[in-house]
């Protein structure tokens, strides 16, 4: 029996639905929660990721402020930028898109912005706070990973989840996500041994790898839900994930599709993150 297909793009739409509300009551209690992106240089694959949130911002009623600077700005330039919106009371949530020019440090960019507006849930402080199971920032397209699921009403607790992969942006969250969720939780990386076996053992497969077809049909235990998170260009221009999705979709119990995936879902979480961050600014914390 093929796969149900998870489809990023309704739960996506679901979120951002939800985050459209609770803006429109921040605006009619005070103000329409903010979010400030800031673009460094004319890297033509990040400024389709800002128009996107800028789009994305406009739908759900939440203020885009956008800071187009050349791609020679000074560090300190930057950092005085990040530091002005740190202390605007206006602002909710401040992003850098990365990556950023080669002779700026995007670890000083990070930590520059104030946990309480890292919308990204990139600071060394929400990091931590994740780990630590407190409330904070959850990184957008881990947290859309658990929301699908979730969704779906896939079982997280008790199950074995493998993630393949250990970013800091994607893998690593992951599987904290998941741990947090109770999953019994392996992460596979380049070094792993007897990768096909360990994955083969999983209830929910997370594919963040970074290549095409890494994750092949005979790796998946029967029934599984698969959730791939990979973006890659194909040499024809066309996009697929890590997953060989034709194949796997008659192995698994469900998957996500690339596009239309968890790529989505990136996006509605900064949505949801930006709202979150508005309400407790102005006092009317949902959680
Ligand atoms: P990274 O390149 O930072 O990490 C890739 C990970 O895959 C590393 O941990 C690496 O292991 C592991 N890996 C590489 N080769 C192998 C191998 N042969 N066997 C086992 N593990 C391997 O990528 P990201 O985490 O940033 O992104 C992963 C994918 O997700 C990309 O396709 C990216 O485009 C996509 N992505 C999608 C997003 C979305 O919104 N849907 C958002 C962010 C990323 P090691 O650490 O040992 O090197």
């Amino acid at each position: 029996m093929s796969a149900k297909i998870i489809d990023g793009k309704e739960i996506s739409a679901f979120i951002k639905q939800q985050a459209a509300g609770r803006a429109a009551a921040c605006a009619a209690a005070e103000r329409a929660p903010c979010l400030a992106v800031i673009l460094v240089g004319d890297d033509p694959a990040s400024q389709v990721y800002v128009r996107n949130k800028h789009r994305a911002c406009e739908a759900c009623g939440i203020t885009s402020l956008q800071f187009a600077l050349p791609a020679d700005t000074a560090q300190a330039e930057l950092l005085a930028l990040i530091d002005r919106l740190n202390n605007d009371a206006g602002v909710d949530g401040i992003l850098c898109q990365l990556p950023l020019p080669s002779h700026l440090n995007e670890d000083a960019v990070t930590d520059a912005i104030a946990p309480e507006k890292d919308v990204d849930g990139f600071h060394p402080v929400n990091v931590g706070k994740m780990l630590a199971g407190k409330d904070c920032f959850l990184p957008c397209t881990p947290a859309g990973v658990i929301e699908m699921l979730k969704y779906e009403k896939i079982p997280i607790a008790g199950k074995h989840a493998v993630v393949i992969g250990r970013s800091n942006i994607v893998g690593k969250p992951a599987a904290a996500l998941l741990l947090r969720e109770n999953a019994t939780v392996t992460v596979c990386h380049s070094r792993t041994a007897d990768l096909k076996e360990t994955v083969k053992t999983a209830d929910i497969v997370v594919a963040a790898v970074g290549r095409p077809c890494f994750v092949t049909a005979d790796m998946l235990k029967p029934g599984c839900a698969v959730i791939d998170v990979g973006i890659n260009r194909l040499a024809d221009g066309a996009l697929a994930g890590d997953v060989d999705f034709a194949a796997a979709k008659e192995i698994a119990g469900a998957i996500t599709p690339v596009p239309g995936g968890v790529g989505p879902m990136t996006i509605a979480m900064l949505m949801m993150n930006t709202v979150k961050s508005a309400e407790a600014r102005l006092g009317m914390r949902k959680g």
